[in-house]
Protein backbone atom coordinates (compact mmCIF):
# COMPACT_ATOMS: atom_id res chain seq x y z
CA UNK A 1 0.00 0.00 0.00
CA UNK A 2 1.67 4.00 -0.76
CA UNK A 3 2.56 5.46 2.16
CA UNK A 4 0.67 8.63 0.97
CA UNK A 5 -2.49 6.37 1.36
CA UNK A 6 -1.78 5.20 4.92
CA UNK A 7 -0.79 8.31 6.40
CA UNK A 8 -3.90 10.05 5.32
CA UNK A 9 -5.07 13.24 7.38
CA UNK A 10 -8.32 14.36 7.88
CA UNK A 11 -8.80 17.77 6.82
CA UNK A 12 -8.89 20.03 9.80
CA UNK A 13 -10.31 23.36 10.84
CA UNK A 14 -7.73 26.32 10.72
CA UNK A 15 -7.62 27.89 14.46
CA UNK A 16 -4.36 28.17 15.21
CA UNK A 17 -2.73 31.42 15.95
CA UNK A 18 0.11 33.89 14.81
CA UNK A 19 2.69 32.54 17.60
CA UNK A 20 1.69 29.11 16.39
CA UNK A 21 3.04 30.17 13.11
CA UNK A 22 6.06 31.01 13.51
CA UNK A 23 6.27 27.50 15.64
CA UNK A 24 5.89 25.92 12.75
CA UNK A 25 7.77 27.91 10.33
CA UNK A 26 11.28 27.09 12.52
CA UNK A 27 10.08 23.92 12.59
CA UNK A 28 9.55 23.70 9.03
CA UNK A 29 13.55 25.54 8.41
CA UNK A 30 14.78 22.49 9.63
CA UNK A 31 13.56 20.50 7.01
CA UNK A 32 16.32 20.72 4.64
CA UNK A 33 18.91 19.49 6.84
CA UNK A 34 17.32 16.81 7.20
CA UNK A 35 16.78 16.04 4.10
CA UNK A 36 20.49 16.78 3.66
CA UNK A 37 20.88 14.30 6.09
CA UNK A 38 19.09 11.54 4.82
CA UNK A 39 20.20 11.88 1.21
CA UNK A 40 22.47 8.79 1.31
CA UNK A 41 19.74 6.59 3.26
CA UNK A 42 18.01 4.34 0.79
CA UNK A 43 16.96 1.48 1.94
CA UNK A 44 13.59 -0.04 3.65
CA UNK A 45 11.88 2.32 5.83
CA UNK A 46 14.05 4.78 5.46
CA UNK A 47 12.75 4.75 1.54
CA UNK A 48 9.70 5.70 2.60
CA UNK A 49 10.71 8.38 5.01
CA UNK A 50 12.66 10.17 2.04
CA UNK A 51 9.57 9.84 0.02
CA UNK A 52 7.44 11.61 1.87
CA UNK A 53 10.15 14.76 3.38
CA UNK A 54 8.93 17.40 1.40
CA UNK A 55 10.93 20.87 2.13
CA UNK A 56 7.88 22.50 1.99
CA UNK A 57 9.83 25.73 1.28
CA UNK A 58 7.27 27.63 0.14
CA UNK A 59 5.18 27.79 3.28
CA UNK A 60 8.28 28.51 4.71
CA UNK A 61 9.00 31.76 2.44
CA UNK A 62 5.15 32.71 3.05
CA UNK A 63 5.79 31.98 6.63
CA UNK A 64 9.08 34.35 7.22
CA UNK A 65 7.92 37.04 4.57
CA UNK A 66 4.35 37.29 6.64
CA UNK A 67 4.17 36.98 10.02
CA UNK A 68 6.03 39.70 12.65
CA UNK A 69 8.68 37.26 14.48
CA UNK A 70 7.01 38.02 18.03
CA UNK A 71 3.27 38.22 17.58
CA UNK A 72 0.84 38.54 20.19
CA UNK A 73 -1.17 35.35 21.16
CA UNK A 74 -4.88 37.43 19.87
CA UNK A 75 -5.09 37.18 16.61
CA UNK A 76 -7.37 40.46 16.25
CA UNK A 77 -4.66 42.58 18.30
CA UNK A 78 -2.63 43.85 15.30
CA UNK A 79 0.82 43.41 15.07
CA UNK A 80 1.16 40.03 13.70
CA UNK A 81 2.03 41.14 10.24
CA UNK A 82 5.28 41.89 9.39
CA UNK A 83 6.52 44.91 7.50
CA UNK A 84 6.92 45.26 3.81
CA UNK A 85 3.90 42.71 3.32
CA UNK A 86 1.79 44.70 2.72
CA UNK A 87 1.82 48.76 1.85
CA UNK A 88 -1.72 48.94 3.19
CA UNK A 89 -1.36 48.03 6.42
CA UNK A 90 2.11 49.49 6.40
CA UNK A 91 0.34 53.34 5.40
CA UNK A 92 -2.05 52.65 8.86
CA UNK A 93 0.65 51.59 10.94
CA UNK A 94 2.66 54.25 9.89
CA UNK A 95 -0.22 57.08 10.99
CA UNK A 96 -1.14 55.26 14.27
CA UNK A 97 2.33 54.98 15.46
CA UNK A 98 3.33 58.11 14.48
CA UNK A 99 0.36 60.15 16.34
CA UNK A 100 2.32 62.32 18.56
CA UNK A 101 4.36 63.89 15.93
CA UNK A 102 1.39 64.71 14.25
CA UNK A 103 -0.40 66.11 16.96
CA UNK A 104 2.96 67.82 18.04
CA UNK A 105 2.62 69.34 15.00
CA UNK A 106 -0.93 70.64 15.11
CA UNK A 107 0.25 72.22 18.41
CA UNK A 108 2.77 74.05 17.25
CA UNK A 109 0.92 75.23 14.50
CA UNK A 110 -2.05 76.72 16.76
CA UNK A 111 0.14 78.52 19.37
CA UNK A 112 1.55 80.13 15.95
CA UNK A 113 -1.57 81.14 15.00
CA UNK A 114 -3.14 81.97 17.97
CA UNK A 115 -0.11 83.28 19.33
CA UNK A 116 -1.08 81.51 23.11
CA UNK A 117 1.75 80.20 24.24
CA UNK A 118 0.71 78.37 27.34
CA UNK A 119 -1.94 76.17 24.40
CA UNK A 120 -1.47 72.80 24.49
CA UNK A 121 -3.35 69.05 23.17
CA UNK A 122 -4.57 67.18 25.67
CA UNK A 123 -6.53 63.55 25.49
CA UNK A 124 -9.07 62.32 27.64
CA UNK A 125 -11.76 59.26 27.16
CA UNK A 126 -14.97 61.72 27.21
CA UNK A 127 -14.12 64.29 24.44
CA UNK A 128 -11.05 62.53 22.81
CA UNK A 129 -8.32 65.03 21.40
CA UNK A 130 -8.94 68.86 22.83
CA UNK A 131 -7.41 72.34 22.83
CA UNK A 132 -6.58 73.50 26.50
CA UNK A 133 -5.82 77.30 26.89
CA UNK A 134 -5.36 78.92 30.07
CA UNK A 135 -7.70 81.31 31.52
CA UNK A 136 -5.46 84.42 30.84
CA UNK A 137 -5.32 83.78 27.33
CA UNK A 138 -8.81 82.79 26.64
CA UNK A 139 -10.04 86.32 25.04
CA UNK A 140 -7.35 84.99 22.09
CA UNK A 141 -8.91 81.71 21.75
CA UNK A 142 -10.09 82.05 17.69
CA UNK A 143 -13.61 81.90 16.99
CA UNK A 144 -13.74 78.29 15.24
CA UNK A 145 -12.88 77.05 19.01
CA UNK A 146 -15.60 75.13 19.91
CA UNK A 147 -15.84 75.13 23.75
CA UNK A 148 -16.04 72.07 25.83
CA UNK A 149 -14.93 72.01 29.66
CA UNK A 150 -14.34 74.70 31.71
CA UNK A 151 -11.41 73.60 34.58
CA UNK A 152 -10.64 76.24 37.18
CA UNK A 153 -7.47 77.78 35.56
CA UNK A 154 -8.38 76.48 31.64
CA UNK A 155 -11.15 76.09 29.10
CA UNK A 156 -10.73 73.03 26.95
CA UNK A 157 -12.12 73.63 23.55
CA UNK A 158 -12.06 71.26 19.72
CA UNK A 159 -12.23 72.46 16.17
CA UNK A 160 -12.75 70.75 13.50
CA UNK A 161 -8.82 70.12 12.14
CA UNK A 162 -8.89 68.42 16.07
CA UNK A 163 -11.36 65.54 15.37
CA UNK A 164 -10.27 65.38 11.90
CA UNK A 165 -6.90 64.22 12.62
CA UNK A 166 -8.38 61.95 15.93
CA UNK A 167 -10.31 60.34 13.56
CA UNK A 168 -7.45 59.33 11.07
CA UNK A 169 -5.53 58.33 14.48
CA UNK A 170 -8.18 56.65 15.91
CA UNK A 171 -9.36 54.54 12.89
CA UNK A 172 -5.92 54.34 11.33
CA UNK A 173 -5.26 51.99 14.40
CA UNK A 174 -8.43 50.03 14.52
CA UNK A 175 -8.29 49.36 10.34
CA UNK A 176 -4.96 48.53 11.05
CA UNK A 177 -6.09 45.64 13.64
CA UNK A 178 -8.71 44.50 11.05
CA UNK A 179 -6.58 44.65 7.92
CA UNK A 180 -3.34 42.38 9.84
CA UNK A 181 -6.71 40.15 10.77
CA UNK A 182 -7.39 39.77 7.52
CA UNK A 183 -4.12 39.12 6.16
CA UNK A 184 -3.67 37.02 8.74
CA UNK A 185 -6.29 34.65 8.06
CA UNK A 186 -5.47 34.84 4.92
CA UNK A 187 -1.96 33.20 5.14
CA UNK A 188 -3.66 30.94 7.81
CA UNK A 189 -5.60 29.19 5.63
CA UNK A 190 -3.13 29.28 2.68
CA UNK A 191 -1.08 27.27 5.01
CA UNK A 192 -4.17 25.16 6.22
CA UNK A 193 -4.89 24.35 2.18
CA UNK A 194 -1.16 22.58 2.38
CA UNK A 195 -1.56 20.56 5.78
CA UNK A 196 -1.26 16.69 4.12
CA UNK A 197 2.05 17.85 2.34
CA UNK A 198 2.47 19.07 6.77
CA UNK A 199 1.03 16.10 8.10
CA UNK A 200 3.01 13.73 5.83
CA UNK A 201 6.27 15.53 6.43
CA UNK A 202 5.69 15.74 9.88
CA UNK A 203 4.85 11.60 10.12
CA UNK A 204 8.01 10.67 8.15
CA UNK A 205 10.32 13.00 10.41
CA UNK A 206 8.46 11.31 13.76
CA UNK A 207 8.90 8.17 11.91
CA UNK A 208 13.13 8.88 11.35
CA UNK A 209 13.03 10.18 14.65
CA UNK A 210 12.14 6.88 16.47
CA UNK A 211 14.35 4.92 14.19
CA UNK A 212 17.43 7.03 15.24
CA UNK A 213 16.39 7.23 18.90
CA UNK A 214 16.11 3.76 18.88
CA UNK A 215 19.62 3.30 17.28
CA UNK A 216 21.28 5.90 18.93
CA UNK A 217 20.25 4.16 22.27
CA UNK A 218 21.09 0.79 21.06
CA UNK A 219 24.40 1.50 20.66
CA UNK A 220 25.44 3.67 23.20
CA UNK A 221 23.39 1.70 25.97
CA UNK A 222 25.17 -1.81 25.24
CA UNK A 223 21.35 -3.60 23.37
CA UNK A 224 21.11 -6.19 21.43
CA UNK A 225 19.61 -7.60 17.87
CA UNK A 226 16.95 -10.20 18.87
CA UNK A 227 16.04 -13.01 17.19
CA UNK A 228 12.10 -12.81 16.70
CA UNK A 229 10.68 -16.18 15.53
CA UNK A 230 6.84 -17.65 15.64
CA UNK A 231 8.01 -20.01 18.59
CA UNK A 232 6.52 -20.09 22.37
CA UNK A 233 9.31 -18.76 23.93
CA UNK A 234 10.25 -15.71 25.77
CA UNK A 235 14.27 -16.35 26.64
CA UNK A 236 15.81 -12.73 27.77
CA UNK A 237 19.36 -13.17 28.81
CA UNK A 238 20.55 -10.25 30.87
CA UNK A 239 17.10 -8.14 30.28
CA UNK A 240 17.19 -4.29 31.79
CA UNK A 241 14.68 -1.97 32.33
CA UNK A 242 15.30 0.48 29.67
CA UNK A 243 13.77 3.72 31.96
CA UNK A 244 14.50 2.26 35.33
CA UNK A 245 18.57 1.68 34.38
CA UNK A 246 18.43 5.52 33.02
CA UNK A 247 17.02 6.98 36.11
CA UNK A 248 19.13 5.02 39.01
CA UNK A 249 22.04 7.37 38.09
CA UNK A 250 25.20 6.12 39.64
CA UNK A 251 23.50 3.05 40.66
CA UNK A 252 23.85 -0.55 38.90
CA UNK A 253 20.22 -1.80 37.26
CA UNK A 254 20.88 -5.54 38.49
CA UNK A 255 19.79 -7.27 34.80
CA UNK A 256 17.74 -10.53 35.11
CA UNK A 257 17.49 -13.24 33.00
CA UNK A 258 13.56 -14.78 31.89
CA UNK A 259 12.54 -18.17 30.41
CA UNK A 260 8.88 -18.22 29.20
CA UNK A 261 8.40 -21.41 27.29
CA UNK A 262 6.27 -24.40 26.21
CA UNK A 263 7.25 -26.15 29.64
CA UNK A 264 7.71 -23.04 32.38
CA UNK A 265 4.92 -21.30 30.94
CA UNK A 266 3.54 -19.57 33.96
CA UNK A 267 6.09 -17.57 36.66
CA UNK A 268 4.71 -16.87 40.20
CA UNK A 269 6.74 -14.29 41.31
CA UNK A 270 7.06 -13.70 44.81
CA UNK A 271 9.28 -11.22 47.17
CA UNK A 272 9.71 -8.49 49.28
CA UNK A 273 7.88 -5.09 48.45
CA UNK A 274 10.20 -2.71 46.77
CA UNK A 275 12.61 -5.64 45.66
CA UNK A 276 11.73 -4.80 41.77
CA UNK A 277 8.69 -7.30 40.40
CA UNK A 278 7.29 -4.50 38.81
CA UNK A 279 9.90 -3.09 37.25
CA UNK A 280 10.90 -6.86 36.12
CA UNK A 281 7.70 -7.62 34.56
CA UNK A 282 7.58 -4.39 32.67
CA UNK A 283 10.94 -5.11 32.13
CA UNK A 284 9.42 -8.21 29.69
CA UNK A 285 6.84 -6.50 28.62
CA UNK A 286 9.28 -3.29 27.33
CA UNK A 287 11.83 -6.02 25.96
CA UNK A 288 8.97 -7.81 23.98
CA UNK A 289 7.10 -4.79 22.46
CA UNK A 290 10.79 -2.91 21.52
CA UNK A 291 11.95 -6.81 19.53
CA UNK A 292 8.24 -6.33 17.69
CA UNK A 293 9.03 -2.78 16.54
CA UNK A 294 11.93 -4.15 14.96
CA UNK A 295 14.73 -2.37 17.80
CA UNK A 296 17.10 -3.45 19.34
CA UNK A 297 16.62 -4.62 23.26
CA UNK A 298 18.31 -3.83 26.32
CA UNK A 299 19.35 -7.10 27.41
CA UNK A 300 22.64 -9.50 26.45
CA UNK A 301 21.27 -11.83 24.39
CA UNK A 302 16.70 -12.48 23.52
CA UNK A 303 14.74 -14.57 21.42
CA UNK A 304 10.98 -13.56 21.72
CA UNK A 305 8.99 -15.68 19.93
CA UNK A 306 6.28 -13.44 18.39
CA UNK A 307 2.70 -12.61 20.88
CA UNK A 308 -0.20 -11.37 19.56
CA UNK A 309 -0.74 -8.96 22.59
CA UNK A 310 0.87 -8.09 26.00
CA UNK A 311 -1.97 -7.79 28.53
CA UNK A 312 -1.27 -5.93 31.55
CA UNK A 313 -2.89 -5.60 35.15
CA UNK A 314 -0.64 -3.42 37.22
CA UNK A 315 -0.89 -1.10 39.64
CA UNK A 316 -3.97 0.08 41.72
CA UNK A 317 -6.71 2.74 39.98
CA UNK A 318 -10.31 3.57 40.57
CA UNK A 319 -12.35 5.46 38.08
CA UNK A 320 -15.05 7.07 40.65
CA UNK A 321 -16.82 8.96 38.54
CA UNK A 322 -17.81 5.66 36.16
CA UNK A 323 -18.58 4.56 39.35
CA UNK A 324 -16.01 1.90 39.28
CA UNK A 325 -13.86 1.15 42.81
CA UNK A 326 -10.61 0.39 42.61
CA UNK A 327 -11.11 -3.72 43.29
CA UNK A 328 -14.00 -3.25 40.79
CA UNK A 329 -11.16 -1.39 37.88
CA UNK A 330 -9.05 -4.26 39.08
CA UNK A 331 -11.33 -7.24 38.72
CA UNK A 332 -12.32 -5.64 35.15
CA UNK A 333 -9.02 -5.36 33.74
CA UNK A 334 -8.48 -9.34 34.81
CA UNK A 335 -11.89 -10.17 33.27
CA UNK A 336 -10.92 -8.61 30.04
CA UNK A 337 -7.68 -10.32 29.93
CA UNK A 338 -9.25 -13.63 30.38
CA UNK A 339 -11.61 -12.94 27.60
CA UNK A 340 -9.82 -11.65 25.33
CA UNK A 341 -5.90 -13.44 25.90
CA UNK A 342 -4.69 -16.24 23.48
CA UNK A 343 -2.07 -19.04 23.49
CA UNK A 344 0.19 -16.31 21.65
CA UNK A 345 -0.07 -13.54 24.01
CA UNK A 346 1.97 -12.19 27.16
CA UNK A 347 0.21 -12.05 30.75
CA UNK A 348 1.77 -9.39 33.05
CA UNK A 349 -0.26 -9.47 36.42
CA UNK A 350 0.58 -7.53 39.03
CA UNK A 351 -0.72 -8.46 42.78
CA UNK A 352 -4.14 -9.71 41.44
CA UNK A 353 -6.52 -10.36 44.17
CA UNK A 354 -4.71 -7.43 46.56
CA UNK A 355 -7.58 -5.24 46.47
CA UNK A 356 -10.16 -7.23 48.49
CA UNK A 357 -10.44 -9.50 51.69
CA UNK A 358 -7.19 -12.05 51.96
CA UNK A 359 -9.66 -15.14 51.49
CA UNK A 360 -11.42 -13.56 48.29
CA UNK A 361 -8.40 -12.18 47.05
CA UNK A 362 -6.19 -15.25 47.44
CA UNK A 363 -9.39 -17.36 46.19
CA UNK A 364 -9.83 -15.38 43.01
CA UNK A 365 -6.15 -14.97 41.95
CA UNK A 366 -5.57 -19.18 42.74
CA UNK A 367 -8.68 -19.40 40.26
CA UNK A 368 -6.98 -17.01 37.53
CA UNK A 369 -3.59 -18.73 37.19
CA UNK A 370 -5.20 -22.43 36.98
CA UNK A 371 -7.93 -20.92 34.28
CA UNK A 372 -4.72 -19.38 32.26
CA UNK A 373 -2.31 -22.45 32.66
CA UNK A 374 -4.90 -24.63 31.46
CA UNK A 375 -4.31 -25.62 27.96
CA UNK A 376 -7.86 -26.27 26.84
CA UNK A 377 -7.81 -22.61 27.68
CA UNK A 378 -5.56 -19.61 27.43
CA UNK A 379 -1.79 -21.30 27.91
CA UNK A 380 -0.35 -17.71 27.65
CA UNK A 381 2.88 -16.88 28.64
CA UNK A 382 2.36 -15.08 31.86
CA UNK A 383 4.60 -13.62 34.93
CA UNK A 384 2.25 -13.48 37.90
CA UNK A 385 3.77 -11.38 40.52
CA UNK A 386 1.62 -12.04 44.07
CA UNK A 387 2.22 -11.22 47.85
CA UNK A 388 0.13 -14.36 48.57
CA UNK A 389 2.73 -17.20 48.78
CA UNK A 390 0.07 -19.60 49.14
CA UNK A 391 0.61 -19.19 45.08
CA UNK A 392 3.78 -20.89 45.34
CA UNK A 393 2.49 -24.33 46.01
CA UNK A 394 0.33 -24.35 42.50
CA UNK A 395 3.77 -25.38 40.90
CA UNK A 396 3.41 -28.62 42.86
CA UNK A 397 -0.12 -28.90 40.74
CA UNK A 398 -0.15 -27.63 38.29
CA UNK A 399 2.72 -28.20 34.69
CA UNK A 400 3.48 -25.21 33.42
CA UNK A 401 3.48 -23.25 36.81
CA UNK A 402 6.57 -22.35 38.21
CA UNK A 403 7.84 -20.14 40.90
CA UNK A 404 10.62 -17.06 40.92
CA UNK A 405 11.64 -14.75 43.77
CA UNK A 406 13.71 -11.68 44.16
CA UNK A 407 16.45 -11.63 46.41
CA UNK A 408 17.09 -10.09 49.13
CA UNK A 409 19.69 -9.91 51.81
CA UNK A 410 18.68 -10.18 55.45
CA UNK A 411 21.23 -7.89 57.74
CA UNK A 412 21.46 -6.64 61.32
CA UNK A 413 20.50 -3.43 60.09
CA UNK A 414 17.90 -4.38 57.96
CA UNK A 415 17.61 -5.86 54.43
CA UNK A 416 19.06 -5.45 51.48
CA UNK A 417 17.26 -5.39 48.29
CA UNK A 418 19.70 -7.43 46.03
CA UNK A 419 16.56 -7.04 42.86
CA UNK A 420 17.80 -10.42 41.37
CA UNK A 421 15.33 -13.06 40.06
CA UNK A 422 16.23 -16.00 41.33
CA UNK A 423 14.58 -19.57 41.00
CA UNK A 424 11.74 -20.81 44.01
CA UNK A 425 9.36 -19.09 46.02
CA UNK A 426 9.91 -17.21 49.05
CA UNK A 427 7.63 -16.78 51.89
CA UNK A 428 8.97 -13.34 53.55
CA UNK A 429 7.27 -9.89 52.28
CA UNK A 430 9.37 -8.03 54.13
CA UNK A 431 6.49 -5.21 54.58
CA UNK A 432 7.19 -3.85 57.91
CA UNK A 433 10.47 -3.33 56.82
CA UNK A 434 9.57 -1.18 54.10
CA UNK A 435 7.26 0.52 55.64
CA UNK A 436 10.11 1.17 58.17
CA UNK A 437 12.25 3.33 55.50
CA UNK A 438 8.83 4.62 54.71
CA UNK A 439 8.86 6.45 57.62
CA UNK A 440 5.71 5.12 59.18
CA UNK A 441 5.75 5.60 63.36
CA UNK A 442 7.81 3.31 65.46
CA UNK A 443 4.64 2.61 67.50
CA UNK A 444 2.91 1.63 64.49
CA UNK A 445 6.20 -0.50 63.27
CA UNK A 446 6.47 -2.20 66.69
CA UNK A 447 2.63 -2.86 67.14
CA UNK A 448 3.02 -4.29 63.25
CA UNK A 449 5.69 -6.78 64.36
CA UNK A 450 4.21 -7.70 67.51
CA UNK A 451 1.16 -8.74 65.84
CA UNK A 452 2.23 -10.31 62.61
CA UNK A 453 4.58 -12.65 65.03
CA UNK A 454 1.21 -13.70 67.00
CA UNK A 455 -0.71 -14.62 63.80
CA UNK A 456 2.35 -16.81 62.66
CA UNK A 457 2.15 -18.00 65.90
CA UNK A 458 -0.93 -18.52 66.53
CA UNK A 459 -2.35 -19.42 62.63
CA UNK A 460 0.80 -21.25 61.16
CA UNK A 461 0.40 -17.97 59.18
CA UNK A 462 3.21 -18.81 57.54
CA UNK A 463 3.21 -21.31 55.02
CA UNK A 464 6.17 -22.68 53.78
CA UNK A 465 6.40 -21.68 49.95
CA UNK A 466 8.44 -24.93 49.18
CA UNK A 467 6.27 -27.27 51.05
CA UNK A 468 6.24 -30.28 48.84
CA UNK A 469 2.42 -31.43 48.10
CA UNK A 470 2.24 -34.88 46.79
CA UNK A 471 0.10 -34.72 43.32
CA UNK A 472 -3.77 -35.56 44.11
CA UNK A 473 -3.16 -34.02 47.87
CA UNK A 474 -5.86 -31.92 49.09
CA UNK A 475 -5.06 -28.00 48.27
CA UNK A 476 -4.81 -26.08 51.64
CA UNK A 477 -8.62 -24.35 51.28
CA UNK A 478 -9.03 -20.21 52.52
CA UNK A 479 -11.40 -22.24 55.46
CA UNK A 480 -8.16 -24.08 56.96
CA UNK A 481 -6.09 -21.12 56.51
CA UNK A 482 -6.01 -18.71 59.57
CA UNK A 483 -6.19 -15.40 58.05
CA UNK A 484 -8.18 -11.75 58.89
CA UNK A 485 -11.08 -13.34 61.15
CA UNK A 486 -9.40 -14.38 63.89
CA UNK A 487 -7.68 -10.90 64.03
CA UNK A 488 -11.30 -9.78 64.66
CA UNK A 489 -12.85 -12.76 66.94
CA UNK A 490 -13.43 -11.21 70.25
CA UNK A 491 -11.90 -14.80 71.51
CA UNK A 492 -8.46 -13.92 69.74
CA UNK A 493 -5.27 -13.40 71.77
CA UNK A 494 -5.38 -9.72 70.22
CA UNK A 495 -8.14 -9.49 72.12
CA UNK A 496 -7.36 -11.39 74.91
CA UNK A 497 -3.89 -9.82 75.80
CA UNK A 498 -5.36 -6.56 75.37
CA UNK A 499 -7.96 -7.40 78.13
CA UNK A 500 -5.23 -8.42 80.38
CA UNK A 501 -3.50 -5.23 80.19
CA UNK A 502 -6.50 -2.88 80.72
CA UNK A 503 -8.04 -5.50 83.28
CA UNK A 504 -4.62 -4.19 85.40
CA UNK A 505 -5.30 -1.01 84.66
CA UNK A 506 -9.38 -1.63 85.68
CA UNK A 507 -7.90 -2.81 89.11
CA UNK A 508 -5.85 -0.05 89.96
CA UNK A 509 -7.62 2.44 92.80
CA UNK A 510 -6.14 5.84 92.17
CA UNK A 511 -7.55 7.30 94.80
CA UNK A 512 -5.65 5.04 97.17
CA UNK A 513 -2.37 5.03 95.66
CA UNK A 514 0.87 7.68 96.51
CA UNK A 515 2.67 8.99 93.86
CA UNK A 516 5.78 6.32 94.68
CA UNK A 517 3.14 3.72 93.98
CA UNK A 518 1.80 5.70 90.99
CA UNK A 519 5.44 5.19 89.36
CA UNK A 520 5.64 1.78 90.40
CA UNK A 521 2.50 0.37 88.36
CA UNK A 522 3.36 2.64 85.85
CA UNK A 523 6.85 0.94 85.28
CA UNK A 524 5.24 -2.34 85.50
CA UNK A 525 2.65 -1.89 82.75
CA UNK A 526 5.55 -0.77 80.47
CA UNK A 527 7.07 -3.46 81.22
CA UNK A 528 4.35 -5.83 80.43
CA UNK A 529 3.48 -3.87 77.07
CA UNK A 530 7.46 -4.54 75.66
CA UNK A 531 7.47 -8.30 77.29
CA UNK A 532 4.04 -8.88 75.69
CA UNK A 533 5.64 -7.33 72.35
CA UNK A 534 8.98 -8.84 72.48
CA UNK A 535 10.56 -6.07 72.65
CA UNK A 536 13.76 -7.87 74.57
CA UNK A 537 14.40 -9.72 71.43
CA UNK A 538 13.96 -6.92 68.64
CA UNK A 539 17.14 -5.20 68.10
CA UNK A 540 15.08 -2.77 65.36
CA UNK A 541 13.14 -1.38 68.21
P1 LIG B 1 6.00 -3.76 45.63
O1 LIG B 1 5.75 -5.21 45.93
O2 LIG B 1 6.15 -2.93 46.86
O3 LIG B 1 5.07 -3.16 44.60
P2 LIG B 1 8.11 -4.31 43.70
O4 LIG B 1 8.74 -5.60 44.06
O5 LIG B 1 7.11 -4.34 42.59
O6 LIG B 1 7.50 -3.66 45.00
P3 LIG B 1 9.47 -2.31 42.16
O7 LIG B 1 8.46 -1.24 42.26
O8 LIG B 1 9.57 -3.05 40.87
O9 LIG B 1 9.30 -3.30 43.39
O10 LIG B 1 10.93 -1.76 42.43
C1 LIG B 1 11.22 -0.87 43.49
C2 LIG B 1 12.45 -0.07 43.17
O11 LIG B 1 13.60 -0.92 43.16
C3 LIG B 1 12.43 0.57 41.78
O12 LIG B 1 11.84 1.83 41.82
C4 LIG B 1 13.90 0.65 41.40
O13 LIG B 1 14.45 1.87 41.88
C5 LIG B 1 14.52 -0.48 42.17
N1 LIG B 1 14.80 -1.61 41.27
C6 LIG B 1 13.91 -2.51 40.80
N2 LIG B 1 14.50 -3.42 40.01
C7 LIG B 1 15.81 -3.12 40.00
C8 LIG B 1 16.97 -3.70 39.37
N3 LIG B 1 16.87 -4.81 38.62
N4 LIG B 1 18.17 -3.12 39.58
C9 LIG B 1 18.28 -2.03 40.36
N5 LIG B 1 17.24 -1.42 40.97
C10 LIG B 1 16.02 -1.95 40.81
Amino acid sequence: MPMTRKWEVKQQDTSCNARELISLKYALGKIPYIIDRTADMSKGSFREIKQNLDPLTDIYDLLDASIAEEPPVGVKDGDIIKKGYSKECDDLSEISSNAKAYIMKLENDEKEKTGIRTLKIGYNKVFGYFIEVSKSFVDQVPENYIRKQTLVNAERYITPEIKELEDKIIGASAKKNALEYEIFCDIRQKVSDQQRRIFNTAKAISLLDVITSLAELASTDDYVRPVVDNSEDISIEGGRHPVVEQMLKGERFIPNDTNLDSKDRLMVLTGPNMAGKSTYMRQVALIVLLAQIGSFVPAKSARIGLVDRIFTRIGASDDISLGQSTFMVEMSEVSNILNNATRKSLLLLDEVGRGTSTYDGLSIAWAVIEYIIDPNILYSRTIFATHYHELNQMSKLNQGVFNCHVDVMEKDDGVLFLHKIVSGGTSDSYGIEVARLAGIPDDVLRRSKSILSELERIGNFKVNANADIEEGEKIPTAKAMPGQESLFNPESVFYQREDKLRKHIRDIDITKITPLEAMNILYELTEMVDKENGLEQDSHT
